[in-house]
């Protein structure tokens, strides 16, 4: 039996982290966490998701003594993530985060920490965004300098960190295949008389309207041609299914930092 404990409970994706654990064979939720003073604490992690009483109450803290070395599915806040890889660490119990919008010191701590856990960090996890990242990098080569490229990403009204971690992502995919740098040449929307696009841009634009559960769209454009990737991401579930998967691969796995890519073996397209 897989062992979950969720962090993150009460928001949107941790109600679909508890609704695909339920559905899925094997796995079973056995503690969930969100933040100190939340109006969640307490109340049935079941009966958040839509699903009725599960009888695992929700907690301000992971519990110091959990029986059969679970496995964390975290998808909260920056600051709380990096707490919670900490709490593994010391359980050495394997964690799954899906969070986004770390600083570049936030994600030095995650590299560190993570060599003594298990850990799968992932700002997307869906099937179709991972293969996309491994698909980018020969796309932009072959098509070369000449082409500009521009991503766009929407999201529902809700979203914190702007442009997602997922748009940031596939930008560094593109800009390490052409030879650039995206904190060098990333644009991030435009305004004003600010001239011809540069050459060597990237352009990331960020979109937030309403209940999108999120898009993107990546565009290399040619003098005469323009090839765009869409990824729609239809349900939150999809990325629990991802998160649920990784949980499961990752109980199999060495000590070290991992991603999608590595679950699904796509390193080789990349
Ligand atoms: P949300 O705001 O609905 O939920 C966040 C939850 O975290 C809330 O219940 C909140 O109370 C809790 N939280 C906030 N601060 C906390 C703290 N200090 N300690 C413990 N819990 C805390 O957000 P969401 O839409 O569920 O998204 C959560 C995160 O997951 C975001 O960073 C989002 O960008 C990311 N996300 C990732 C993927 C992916 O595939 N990796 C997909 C969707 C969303």
């Amino acid at each position: 039996m897989l062992n979950l404990v969720v962090c993150g409970v009460g928001g949107r994706m941790g109600g679909a982290v508890v609704r695909v654990i339920q559905e899925t064979p094997g796995a079973k939720l056995v503690a969930a966490v969100d933040r100190p003073g939340s109006p969640r604490i307490g109340k049935d992690a079941g009966e958040l998701a839509g699903l009725g009483q599960l009888g695992v109450p929700v907690g301000d803290r992971i519990a110091s003594e959990l029986k059969g070395r679970p496995v964390i599915i975290d998808f909260s806040w920056p600051e709380a993530s990096i707490s919670y890889l900490k709490e593994a660490t010391k359980k050495r119990w394997p964690i799954v985060i899906g969070t986004t919008g770390f600083t570049d010191k936030q994600w030095s701590q995650i590299k560190v920490l993570a060599r003594q856990t298990r850990a799968l960090v992932a700002p997307n996890m869906s099937v179709g965004i991972n293969l996309l990242l491994g698909l980018l990098g020969p796309v932009a080569q072959s098509l070369g300098q000449e082409y500009d490229v521009e991503l766009m990403e929407v999201h529902h009204r809700f979203k914190k960190d702007a442009p997602s971690g997922t748009a940031l992502a596939l930008g560094r995919v593109v800009a390490k295949a052409l030879g650039r740098d995206l904190d060098r040449v990333g644009v991030f929307g435009r305004k004003g008389m600010i001239g011809e696009r540069g050459k060597k841009e990237i352009g990331l634009s960020s979109v937030r309207a309403g209940d999108v559960v999120g898009e993107h769209t990546v565009i290399f454009g040619g003098l005469g041609e323009r090839l765009e990737f869409i990824h729609r991401a239809q349900s939150r579930e999809t990325f629990a299914r991802g998160a649920v998967r990784a949980a499961q691969w990752i109980v199999g796995q060495k000590k070290g930092l991992y991603s999608m890519q590595d679950l699904l073996k796509l390193n080789t397209l990349g």
